[in-house]
């Protein structure tokens, strides 16, 4: 069998094993510590944020900065339809109610048409969202300009999960800066990687402290414990921080490298005639996470399952895209908000997108087996 070809696999530096070791010289083996304290500077740094708020997952950093807003019993929040089930579920865990937000074709990101439908709608009956969730899938960013302007006018406030997209910029801006908070994720897939961990970032210091004192289980000053809210035990620990500091140093080169991953698969790829890759919005930057993209039905046979079935065959992993969250079980009987009137797009790109291995570790060797074998199922070129 030949080597397993991953969609995106960790992919160390080299230099983690420094900082993790100064953890053990000094004996700082707890979730705070000088990695921590350096690990959120240097991604405040980097983001151009004020501050940034180390936390156990990108899952995590959303659910404090919902319990931040007040996000509560009986609230909505708007939320994008096509992401990860992660973005969605610390709404539940508040007990409060999603509301779906439909993608356009142009960004696979949160509709500004259909996000101002439901503002509208939401406005007339009197119940505006307690937050928006903003999804910017796959490493590209949404139409922040669009959708911020939106926010702002009906004065609800933003939530970025930028779990995907860190590295990525939008008119020159980090993505992850443009709401209240910007969420990112270090799971072990992720474009870098603390094995597992998030942060919370934003410009107000205060919510951030507040955001500290409730991922310590909220402990109120005392001498004894004693707690007068509900907290929770989030915080990210000291050895796990070391490996982000030294995964932090390589990120723009990880950026450049599955971007020229991408390049690779358009180069080879482009040309077939119902291969649609993921565009780029015009003044962004985005980090290709995963290089993504649609087969055209009326062109190609094909669906994406017949695809990742073949490739799975040769021990190449692939995967569909997210299914949209409003058509999830969970979910059933919660409003969604379509771009057009009968055009659902984050479900056709669901049932036409395709995912495919994107490792920034991934030789050019791997990435030719991937190429040919596409090339061989799509064309019936097969070259040995
Ligand atoms: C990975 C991911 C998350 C959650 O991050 P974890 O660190 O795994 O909790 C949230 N949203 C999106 C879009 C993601 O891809």
């Amino acid at each position: 069998m030949k080597n397993r070809i991953f969609l995106s696999s960790p992919h160390m530096s080299g230099n983690e094993q420094v900082y993790i070791k100064e953890a053990f010289d000094t004996n700082w083996i707890a979730p705070l510590g000088a990695n921590v304290d350096g690990f959120e500077d240097e991604i405040a740094t980097y983001a151009r944020s004020e501050g940034a708020s180390a936390v156990s997952s990108g899952t995590a950093a959303i659910h404090l900065a919902l319990d931040l807003l007040g996000v509560g019993k009986g609230d909505s929040v708007f939320c994008s339809s096509l992401t990860f089930i992660a973005t969605a579920n610390p709404i539940l865990y508040l007990g409060a109610e999603p509301v779906f937000i439909d993608s356009d074709e142009d960004s696979w990101n949160m509709s500004p048409f259909a996000l101002e439908k439901a503002l509208i709608e939401a406005k007339t009956v009197g119940n505006l969202p307690k937050a928006v969730l903003i999804v910017n899938l796959y490493g590209q960013s949404a139409k922040m300009d669009e959708l911020m302007t939106l926010c702002d006018a009906y004065g609800v406030p933003v939530i970025e999960d930028a779990a995907e997209s860190l590295g990525a910029s939008y008119k020159g801006k980090k993505s992850g800066t443009f709401g209240k908070f910007g969420v990112f994720s270090f799971n072990g897939n992720k474009i870098i990687t603390t094995s597992g961990g998030g942060m919370l970032i934003s410009d107000d210091t205060e919510l951030l402290e507040r955001s500290r004192f409730l991922a310590t289980q909220a402990r109120d000053q005392a001498k004894h414990y004693q707690h007068s809210v509900v907290g929770y035990n989030y915080r990210m620990s000291n050895v796990l921080a070391g490996i982000g500091r030294a995964q932090l140093k390589v990120l723009d080169e990880r950026v450049n490298a599955r971007r020229a991953v991408f390049e690779r698969y358009v180069e080879a790829l482009g040309e077939i005639d119902g291969l649609e890759f993921m565009p780029e919005l015009e003044d962004s930057y985005g980090n290709r996470w995963l290089t993504t993209l649609m087969l055209n039905p009326d062109k190609i046979e094909l669906t994406p399952y017949n695809l990742i079935d073949a490739l799975a065959e040769e021990n190449i992993e692939a995967r569909p895209v997210w299914k949209p969250l409003h058509l999830q079980p969970l979910f059933e009987g919660c409003k969604y908000y379509s771009h057009g009137e009968n055009d659902d797009v984050s479900l056709r790109l669901f049932e036409r997108g395709l995912c495919l291995p994107s490792g920034s570790n991934m030789t050019l060797e791997e990435q030719g087996r991937v190429i040919t074998l596409l090339k061989k199922h799509l064309i019936g070129v097969s070259s040995k």
